[in-house]
Order: C-alpha cells, then sequence, then structure tokens
C-alpha cells in the first residue's frame, strides 16, 4: 500500500536573507570576517535510520507520521538528502572558553537545514548536529558519537518536560558509521557508532554570535545582528536603537538568570558554560558533559576537562552565567556608545532576576508559596547546609518530603521513606539535626493558608520524581550501542511527565547505584563527544 502523502512544509530564511553570509562555499577551515554565516552541505552518511522520535515535538512542527514514517524523513535527518525550501548553513561565532577569550569558534559539527513554519505560524530552526565539516571545524571531524547524541536528544526532551527553557530534540539518527574518539584524551581512541540529532529552536544564536564581531570592531556587522534580533526574537522591546539596544542586553540578563534559577532548583549542572553555549534566548542549549545533582555537593562537576578548577561546578553556575552576561554586555559596548551604565543594570537585572526565582523555586519545593514569613529564609538555608553535609540524594528526599507534609503530625522519628534516601550509613548526628529540622518544617507547612494538603500538591509539582541521572542515560546508551533501543524509547516517555508518580516505572527512580558512582559516563564526563 502506498503510504500517505506527508502534509506539505513551508520554510523561511529569516536569518539568511537579512544577516551577510560567507560568499565561499568550500568547507575548508578558515577565518570567515564580514559575514555570519557560511553556507554548508552536510556530508552524507552511510545508512541512515530514524532511531528515536520526538512525537510532541514533531506536533508541533507539524510533521505528520505520515513523514516520520517516510524513509526520506531519516534521509533528510542524517544529512544525506533535503526538504523543498531547506538551505543549510554553518553560523559564525566566538567565545570565551574557560575564562578566556577563543577567538572564531563556529558551527564546526552543527549545520541549520532551514527555518520551518510550523502549523501555528511560529518558525523552528532545524539544526542537524554531528552533520560532517563545515568551516568551522578547525581540527575536528564535524560527527557525533551516538552516546552523546542520546544523551542530548533525551536531555533536551527531559528539560522540556521540566518546564525549563531549552532547545528541543525532533530526532536521532544512527549514521551507520564510525567515529574515532579518544573519550578520556588519555591516549585511547576507539571506533564508536555515529549518530545525528536535528536539534530545534527558534534561534540557535548565542552570546558568541554578538562577540565575535564586536571583538573585531565590526560594529556594522554586530548592529546589523542585533538589529535582526530585535525584530524577529524581541519585537516587544521596540524598534532598534538606543533604547532598544539596552532592553535587548537587560532582557537576555533577566531570562539568563531565570534559567539559572531552574538549572539550580533542578540540581542540573550544565558542564560547559563558555559563552558560546549561552543562548541569547535563555534556552539551555548545548548539552555536552552536563549532570544532575544527586547527593547535593557544590563542587560537583561532571566534566573531567574542568576537574582541577571546577569553574562549572554546580555552585559556581550563577556566578558563572553573571561573568557571561558580562562578557556579552562588554560585546554591545559599541552600540551604546561606550556608556557602561546600561551592562551595569543588566548585571542587577540578572542578579535580580536570579535572586527572585531562585527564591520563589526553592520555597515552593518545600511547601511554601504563601507570603514569607521572617523565619522561612533560615529554615530553608538550613536545609541546604544540613543536605550538604548529610548524604542523602536530593531528588528522592525532596520528592518524599510531600508525604511528611500530608502527615497531621510531626514525625517523630526520622521516616522510613527518607531514612531510604541516604548514600552509605545514615549518621545519627545528621539523622537528628535532620529530625528537628523536619519538625520546624512541618509546623510551618501546617500553617500556610491553603493548609498543607494544597502545599504538598505544590511540592509535587516543584520536586520531579523522575530525571536524567547520568546512570539512566549510560544504561540507555549501553542498551543502544547493543542494537537495544527500547530503554531509550522508555526513558523518552518517563521523562515527558517528570512530576506523575508512574509506579509502574519505579525502577527509574532510584538513587544512584553503588556500580555507577565511578564509571565513566555515569560520574565523569569529556567534553569530546
Ligand atoms: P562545544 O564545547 O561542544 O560547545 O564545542 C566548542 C566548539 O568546538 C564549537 O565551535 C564546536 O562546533 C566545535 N566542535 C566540537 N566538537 C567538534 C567536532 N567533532 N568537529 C568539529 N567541531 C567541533
Ligand atoms: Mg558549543
Amino acid at each position: 500500500m502506498p503510504s500517505p502523502a506527508s502534509a506539505p512544509r513551508r520554510f523561511v530564511r529569516r536569518f539568511l536573507d537579512a544577516l551577510p553570509g560567507d560568499p565561499e562555499t568550500a568547507r575548508t577551515t578558515r577565518q570567515v570576517h564580514g559575514a555570519l554565516w557560511s553556507p554548508v552541505q552536510p556530508t552524507p552518511v552511510a545508512s541512515p535510520r530514524l532511531l528515536a522520535w520526538s512525537q510532541p515535538l514533531a506536533d508541533e512542527l507539524g510533521l505528520d507520521d505520515a513523514t516520520r514514517d517516510d524513509p526520506q524523513t531519516a534521509a533528510v535527518l542524517g544529512g544525506n538528502a533535503q526538504w523543498d525550501g531547506m538551505a543549510p548553513y554553518a553560523a559564525c561565532y566566538g567565545g570565551h572558553q574557560f575564562g578566556n577569550w577563543a577567538g572564531q569558534l563556529g558551527d564546526g559539527r552543527a549545520i541549520t537545514l532551514g527555518e520551518l513554519v510550523g502549523p501555528d505560524g511560529r518558525v523552528h530552526e532545524l539544526q542537524l548536529k554531528g552533520a560532517g565539516p563545515t568551516p568551522y571545524s578547525r581540527r575536528g571531524d564535524g560527527r557525533a558519537v551516538l552516546r552523546s547524541s542520546i544523551r542530548e536528544f533525551l536531555c533536551s526532551e527531559a528539560m522540556a518536560a521540566l518546564g525549563v527553557p531549552t532547545t528541543r530534540a525532533l530526532s536521532l539518527v544512527g549514521t551507520g558509521e564510525q567515529v574515532v574518539r579518544d573519550m578520556f584524551y588519555d591516549g585511547n581512541p576507539a571506533y564508536e557508532p555515529g549518530a545525528v540529532v536535528c536539534r530545534v529552536a527558534p534561534s540557535f544564536l548565542r552570546f558568541g554570535n554578538f562577540e565575535l564581531p564586536s571583538s573585531r570592531g565590526d560594529v556594522p556587522l554586530l548592529r546589523a545582528l542585533t538589529d535582526f534580533t530585535i525584530r524577529t526574537f524581541f519585537p516587544e522591546l521596540g524598534p532598534p536603537g538606543p533604547t532598544a539596544y539596552e532592553a535587548f542586553l537587560r532582557e537576555v540578563a533577566v531570562r539568563t538568570g531565570r534559567l539559572l534559577a531552574q538549572w539550580q532548583a533542578h540540581g542540573f549542572v550544565h558542564g560547559v558554560m563558555n559563552t558560546d553555549n549561552m543562548s541569547i534566548l535563555g534556552l539551555t542549549i548545548d548539552y555536552g558533559p552536563y549532570g544532575w545533582i544527586e547527593p547535593l555537593d557544590f563542587r560537583f562537576t561532571p566534566n573531567t576537562t574542568d576537574f582541577r578548577e571546577r569553574r562549572y561546578a554546580y555552585g559556581n553556575q550563577p556566578s558563572v552565567a553573571l561573568w557571561n552576561v558580562a562578557r556579552l554586555g562588554e560585546a554591545l559596548l559599541p552600540l551604546f556608545d561606550g556608556r557602561e551604565a546600561p551592562v551595569e543594570e543588566a548585571l542587577a537585572a540578572y542578579q535580580q532576576a536570579f535572586g527572585e526565582s531562585a527564591t520563589a523555586l526553592f520555597r515552593r519545593k518545600i511547601g511554601l508559596v504563601s507570603a514569607e514569613t521572617a523565619d522561612d529564609a533560615a529554615l530553608l538555608q538550613e536545609l541546604w547546609q544540613w543536605l550538604q553535609a548529610a548524604e542523602v540524594d536530593v531528588i528522592l528526599w525532596l520528592r518524599r518530603l510531600s508525604q511528611v507534609a500530608r502527615q497531621a503530625t510531626a514525625p517523630t522519628a526520622m521516616p522510613a521513606e527518607l531514612l531510604a534516601c541516604w548514600y552509605g550509613a545514615a549518621e545519627t548526628g545528621h539523622v537528628a539535626a535532620g529530625l528537628a529540622w523536619l519538625q520546624r518544617w512541618h509546623a510551618r507547612v501546617q500553617g500556610e493558608p491553603g493548609g498543607a494538603a494544597a502545599a504538598a500538591a505544590a511540592m509535587d509539582g516543584a520536586n520531579p520524581k523522575y530525571v536524567l541521572r547520568n546512570w539512566l542515560a549510560q544504561e540507555a546508551i549501553d542498551a543502544a550501542q547493543a542494537g537495544e533501543l527500547g530503554r531509550v524509547q522508555r526513558l523518552l516517555d518517563v521523562l515527558r511527565r517528570p512530576f506523575d508518580e508512574q509506579p509502574e516505572h519505579e525502577d527509574l527512580a532510584q538513587k544512584r547505584p553503588e556500580w555507577a558512582r565511578t564509571k565513566p559516563g555515569c560520574a565523569t564526563l569529556s567534553c569530546s563527544s
């Protein structure tokens, strides 16, 4: 039976038509001046095969089942074919990496296929990651391995389900090719299966897109990019000009502050917060060596490249993002006629947005949804100090706290479901201190105007039961590498509803098993993916 025809797809060229491109079409690595993008075709792969597909995102994009099942779709999303209207390019940007200006970076393995108009008129950039070399590949091969592609695919969709602003992922395509990676930079390169993820966002513009022309003194190019960005993505700020430029920087700062509050509240550690990995729209972008807090440790980073300095550790993320906003502010200085006041104001706006959002999110996690009382800040702070000292699984501990809130009387001993959250033996002193905190908090939460039941319900909507713990991702990766994709699909489905109980998936809501403490991919990851 012939398959039903796919729905029509319409592409626009907002970025390409508005902004100067590189006249050169070769893939040769080079410095690109006076242009914000380079035309480049994906390099075809041996045998593209659709391994996973995000149905809710496909629905948003207006891609129907016939599209999903059409063999041509795997070819397009693997880089071997194109839909009418696509016009592939790699973006030119720079960035500060680990605190130092790195000059031109650019899309070294990402290629935007085009801007798709969804059924509701919203425009979505479709971008392949791992689609082959571009002028920005430097020494890289332009490819991505299956393990890191699964991680990006799953975490993009999991973050969206948590309500955290993020780029999305439509598809995971196996290339049928092998890619060489030295996973730990220790002189042991090995072949791994290759893959391509199709990422989706209104735009993948980064702080670094603005930094590069500014660093080169190309103010007209910087202005053209900023004008385009304001007109296209921030129309509410008014027509581009001095007032809108200041408001733009402030708005990016505010969105970044709110994003960081969400990362901190959920215990998400990005791992590589370089300015080229900071979205101008305030989205989580570039999932690499990220990880989740299980026992609370402000020094935790999953990124082996950052083990010595721990610049991008959990506890440093809010101040690093502030530093990054300052770099964006510096880049925009030529648009402020050299006045530094707009940058100072944006930094203050970041701090205010982060502070207010974080306070609201952390309060909600412990059921404090009404007006703040005098002791609330101390109650929260004590909990966070205690969580650092007692080695408990924060995700489970917070999730199970709502059960205590629902009890009419305060606990007189550490509840069994909380005792089960300890890694190793629970120390008597920590248990006693935890119980004392629970008793104070229980009294406070009973006094919530909506009652403890309403507070508990709010907590259940703020403390996810299911997050993409590194070892869960690794188990799915190990299975996928052995040809079994059921685990990826199951995680995708369960993480779609992170706040629901889903009792049949209890095994995905467990503290980190002992074997995962040091296993590569679970405890440690490198940028080499
Ligand atoms: P990341 O640390 O993943 O944000 O990458 C930093 C820079 O390195 C970006 O310009 C990437 O495009 C580039 N890059 C990373 N991996 C590769 C690769 N395999 N081939 C080419 N460029 C890469
Ligand atoms: Mg990057």
